[in-house]
């Protein structure tokens, strides 16, 4: 469903990615890890083009990504993203956060936007939040409501970038629990996290990523208990 071939992003002189590869087939939950500055973030942006890579492609459902326009803007609902921050509108309630894209974008009436939405923030369990704005609620159901907002799109695939590392380590749970969820509804997911007990339970595959490479990439049984390589068998002395 996603297939991304010699991707490379520059930043200056330093090169963020360096020829990457990587397939993630529909329903599957691929989980990058790595050390900061890796290329993670990049890698993750490029697949919704936030970030336009200096060479290599991405496909989508085997298309190009489009480059501006409303092509853009439905690609970027098609592969929803959970970024670290929520990225909530601030200045509108959690109902409208959901309803605003999907009427603007794919094209709902407002009744039909509502009752989607509040579906979704029932199922992401924040039913009572739907009228009080995203300051109002805790860092774990304001990033709840981002989950609900990306799904209100229908996506086709959703893009997870440190959706918990911004929290409470109290709320980390309820929104992995929702992450989960959706990995055993089918959903196919690209989740970049230092949660390494998420990974393990459930990733269908990990991928390690360093110096803006991928250096390995397995399932993660066989990665975390015997990774091939020295990068990613020092990186989880660190983190394990
Ligand atoms: P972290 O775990 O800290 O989030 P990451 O693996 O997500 O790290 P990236 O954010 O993808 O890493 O960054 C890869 C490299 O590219 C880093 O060296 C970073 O400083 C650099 N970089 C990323 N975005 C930009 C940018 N907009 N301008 C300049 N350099 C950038
Ligand atoms: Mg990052």
């Amino acid at each position: 469903m996603i297939e991304v071939r010699g991707l490379h992003k520059r930043f200056g002189d330093h090169v963020a990615l360096r020829d990457v590869d990587l397939e993630v087939s529909r329903g599957e939950v691929v989980v990058v890890i790595g050390p900061s500055g890796s290329g993670k973030s990049t890698l993750c942006r490029c697949l919704n083009r936030l970030e336009t890579p200096d060479a290599g492609e991405v496909r989508i459902d085997g298309a190009p990504l489009p480059a501006e326009g409303r092509a853009l803007a439905r690609l970027r609902a098609d592969v929803g993203m959970v970024f670290q921050s929520f990225n909530l509108f601030q200045h509108r309630t959690v109902l409208d956060n959901l309803t605003l894209a999907p009427v603007r974008v794919r094209g709902l009436s407002r009744a039909e936007a509502e009752e989607r939405a509040r579906e979704l923030l029932d199922r992401v369990g924040i039913g009572g939040q739907a009228g009080k704005l995203p300051a109002q609620l805790s860092g774990g159901q304001q990033q709840r409501a981002a989950i609900a907002r990306a799904l209100a799109m229908r996506p086709k695939a959703l893009l997870f970038d440190e959706p918990t590392s911004a929290l409470d380590p109290e709320m980390v749970g309820e929104v992995l629990d929702v992450m989960t969820g959706l990995a055993r509804d089918g959903m196919t997911m690209v989740v970049v996290t230092h949660e390494m007990g998420f990974a393990r339970q459930v990733a269908d595959r990990v991928v390690f990523m360093a110096d803006g490479e991928v250096v390995e990439t397995g399932a993660p049984a066989a990665f975390f208990d015997s990774p091939a390589s020295d990068r990613a068998r020092d990186f989880l002395a660190k983190v394990l």
